[in-house]
């Protein structure tokens, strides 16, 4: 199962996403999860996204592209794989059409969390308080000004990803709004698992 998870910062991307490691035993590659990886380990890679990403904006194609690049060759996920926070632009898509290409590789599914806007930000900071509470560290970019950013790197660059695979007849939507259970029980729905 090769499976894309769409939808803006705070739609619950993640959450299903652990949820589909659990039943399908593939892995979820966040190229948000990777790229702060990159940033506390000091790598050349976090040094150069460091600074966008604490503002909200997105890191380069280029070096998306190529963490996924890498990774989607690793052992674990030959079988399969969950990817969460990428493709953010078409060219990122577009490349990531390229890469399975190659590899005679096919997705099985796109689907997108559709969510209200205005519950967003209360999201974003409703994790940001949780994560205080059990004693973690709150993401640099889960504060309203780098949200504001993010939501917009959204509209402009990544709304259109889910154009580009509704015009190749992919795209299956879900609503992001319900209970994160009834999601889960959506998501499954529409991969016929
Ligand atoms: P996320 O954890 O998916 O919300 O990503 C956190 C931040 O990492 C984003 O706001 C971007 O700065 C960066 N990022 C993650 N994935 C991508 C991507 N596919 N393209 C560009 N930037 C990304």
């Amino acid at each position: 199962m090769r499976l894309i998870l769409l939808g803006p910062p705070g739609a619950g991307k993640g959450t299903q996403a652990a949820r589909l490691v659990e039943k399908f035993g593939i892995p979820q590659l966040s190229t948000g999860d990777m790229l702060r990886a990159a940033v506390k380990a000091g790598t050349p890679v976090g040094l150069q996204a460091k600074a966008v990403m604490d503002a909200g904006g997105l890191v380069s194609d280029e070096i998306v592209v190529g963490i996924i690049s890498d990774r989607i060759h690793e052992a674990d996920a030959k079988a399969g794989f969950i990817l969460d926070g990428f493709p953010r632009t078409v060219a990122q898509a577009e490349a990531l059409d390229e890469l399975l290409a190659k590899k005679h590789m096919e997705l099985d599914a796109i689907v997108e969390l559709k969510v209200d806007e205005n519950a967003l930000l209360s999201r974003i900071e409703k994790r940001a308080a949780e994560t205080v509470a059990a004693g973690g560290t709150v993401r640099a970019d889960d504060n309203p000004d780098a949200f504001k950013v993010r939501l917009e790197a959204y509209r402009a660059q990544t709304a259109p990803v889910s154009a580009y695979y509704a015009s190749k007849g992919t795209l299956k939507t879900v609503d992001g709004m319900a209970s994160i259970d009834d999601v889960t029980k959506a998501i499954n729905g529409v991969l016929g698992a």
